[in-house]
């Protein structure tokens, strides 16, 4: 979602003035100033920034300048994340909150927290995240800072509407609560945004009727703003939802107009989406020829950008075209085409370098069932040219050389925080929520880091159905589908909230146990048996029931890769298989 802080951006960018010159001043007031300015360097270029504060952070804390300190190390945490190194960017956030507390540093505490809330909701942990937010709005309150409240509240809202926690009508609640506020402030910008934010959350709740409503209001601020490009943004939504609604000779012209408004901006990637989403109206409205010509074009555009994400999406929607005109050999060929770039990007999924992320998945986030694949692939383009459009304007803001501190931060976030929903969804399994195996995989390693850190056991349980293969074939692919998410759920919940439960695979899952000793993982394992067992699944089909084989694996002194500890965990599930199934092995 987009929001902007231009009226803080304003405000800071004054108080950056009346601040002294970094190398003129004594070391207390140079310090302090780079603690201030270092800001802009974080996001704009971070590895500079970096280079320039481990020193001055050495230097404060020899000078016992622990506020300065403090201050210069949530800075170099902000940096660090925007490197894509979340861990120690967290120990710079923890500290800055262990220190806001201790020296009872009010705005120190307020901004390490609001920082530690966005970081830890980035990495899927929500509930913590969330106390965190709303513990910075607290105290922003009692400090009367209102830009930073409305920052929180925003990341709240945002955070409630995120597709893993699926809590619509509280973002929208709260959405509300920040559009009262911006509506007193008369802060055009803002308005435009929540009414934006509101019509995205709504469409999420597949209540198009009234996500129209908002975006109309969002369309005509913008024009009134004689903002062309946001207003061209917000009319590919309204364009979209109109198509949802099956209002798609309405939807067309939109779309058409948007189009020529990116066109002559020379907004070449937002065009292209644009075209995308007005060749599935072309194609709602059976013009099947004119769809398939724009598709493509698009195409064309998206192979010489190399863009696997929306070229699976284009291939997709030329298969569904040619299969409507009857060209099944090509129809055919568009799917293959898809499906390899499907198997492609699994792959290249799987073989980005995972970093050490040192967090537990939150299990307590919901579950989301039923979403259809279209719906993702419209998440996943919004997500992406607002994160676009937001790297846009952070660039605009950095050329008019203004340097403001958490406006700049709110940019950054914002834009992460888009970057990052475009990472969920490669990280979730669409079918049953649950981390894939690459999210596993990146889980794994910080825990077994944790573990090994600490001096605390973790153990590994590999799972998988029992002849699920004959399930699939005696009741279909759909009930196997079901059962899958039935296990799943079931599995997930004999779980504490520091475990983490995976799909590795077709019918296999992965679990994490942190603190779990041998007898303690084979207790988990066996409740998790016995809960698969006791699965009732007449719905699905009369009398289907299930089972799973589990094997169990201590990690063992050093471990820090899960490859190990896994391959055992297999070798004692496949023993479980011989051995006669519905049972638990301990490797
Ligand atoms: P075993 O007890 O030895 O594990 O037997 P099995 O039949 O479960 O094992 P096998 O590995 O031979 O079969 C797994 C089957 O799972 C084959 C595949 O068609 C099916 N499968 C894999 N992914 C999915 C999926 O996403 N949905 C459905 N419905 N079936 C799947
Ligand atoms: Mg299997
Ligand atoms: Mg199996």
């Amino acid at each position: 979602m987009r929001t902007l802080t231009y009226t803080s951006l304003a405000l800071l960018a004054l108080l950056m003035l009346g601040a002294k010159q970094p190398d003129a001043a004594p070391p207390s007031q140079r310090l302090q100033a780079l603690a201030e300015h270092c800001w802009a360097d974080a996001v704009a270029q971070p590895e500079a920034a970096l280079r320039a504060l481990d020193p001055a952070i050495a230097e404060s804390a020899l000078l016992g300048l622990a506020r300065t300190h403090a201050e210069l190390r949530l800075c170099r945490g902000y940096a660090q994340e925007q490197l894509q190194r979340p861990v120690p960017a967290l120990q710079d956030y923890e500290f800055g909150v262990a220190e806001g507390q201790r020296l009872n540093a009010a705005t120190l505490l307020a901004d390490a927290l609001s920082l530690r809330g966005e970081a830890r909701y980035l990495q899927g942990l929500y509930s913590q995240a969330l106390t965190d937010l709303k513990r910075a709005y607290e105290i922003n309150v009692t400090l009367k800072r209102a830009a930073q409240q409305n920052y929180a509240l925003n990341a709240i809202a945002n955070l409630y509407a995120d597709a893993n926690v699926g809590d619509y009508d509280r973002a929208i609640d709260y959405y509300r609560q920040l559009l009262k506020r911006h509506e007193a402030d008369g802060a055009q910008q803002e308005i435009a945004t929540a009414h934006y934010n509101l019509g995205s959350t709504l469409e999420r709740k597949q209540d198009y009727a009234a996500a129209l409503e908002e975006f109309r209001q969002a369309e005509a601020l913008e024009r009134r703003r004689q903002q062309p490009l946001e207003a061209a943004y917000v009319q590919r939504s309204i364009g979209t939802v109109l198509g949802k609604l099956g209002r798609t000779a309405e939807a067309l012209p939109i779309l058409e107009q948007a189009l020529k408004v990116f066109e002559a901006a020379g907004h070449a990637d937002r065009a292209a989406q644009t075209r995308l989403s007005h060749a599935v109206v072309l194609r709602q409205l059976g013009r099947l020829r004119e769809a398939l010509a724009e598709l493509e074009q698009v195409r064309e555009y998206f192979e010489r950008e190399r863009s696997d994400r929306f070229l699976e999406k284009i291939h997709d929607e030329r298969a569904l075209t040619l299969s409507g005109l009857g060209e099944w050999p090509r129809a055919l060929r568009a799917r293959e085409q898809q499906l390899a770039l499907v198997r492609r990007l699994a792959e290249q999924a799987k073989s980005q370098q995972t970093s050490r992320l040192r967090v537990e998945f939150d299990s307590a986030r919901k579950e989301q069932e039923n979403r259809e694949l279209n719906a993702e692939n419209l998440l996943r383009s919004q997500a992406l040219a607002s994160a676009q459009a937001i790297q846009h304007l952070q660039l605009t803001a950095l050329a008019l050389g203004t340097v403001a501190l958490l406006a700049l931060v709110a940019l950054g976030l914002r834009q992460r925080s888009h970057a990052q929903r475009m990472r969920t969804l490669a990280m979730t399994d669409e079918l049953t929520r649950l981390p894939n195996r690459r999210h596993l995989q990146m889980l794994a390693e910080a825990q077994l880091a944790a573990a090994q850190d600490g001096g605390t056991p973790l153990a590994v349980l590999a799972l998988d159905i029992d002849h699920f293969k004959r399930i699939n074939d005696q009741h279909g692919h759909d009930a196997g589908d079901q059962v899958l998410r039935r296990v799943a759920a079931a599995a997930q919940a004999v779980l504490r909230r520091n475990d983490v439960l995976g799909r590795t695979g077709g019918e296999e899952f992965v679990a994490l146990l942190p603190g779990a000793s041998a007898e303690v993982a084979m207790e988990v394992a066996e409740r998790m048996r016995a809960a698969v067992a006791a699965l009732q699944m007449d719905e699905i089909a009369p009398g289907l029931r299930a089972s799973i084989s589990l094997g169990v694996s201590p990690c063992q002194a050093g471990e820090r890769a899960l490859h190990p500890v896994l391959k055992r965990a297999d070798a004692a599930l496949y023993r479980a298989k011989a051995a006669g199934r519905n049972m638990v092995v301990l490797a």
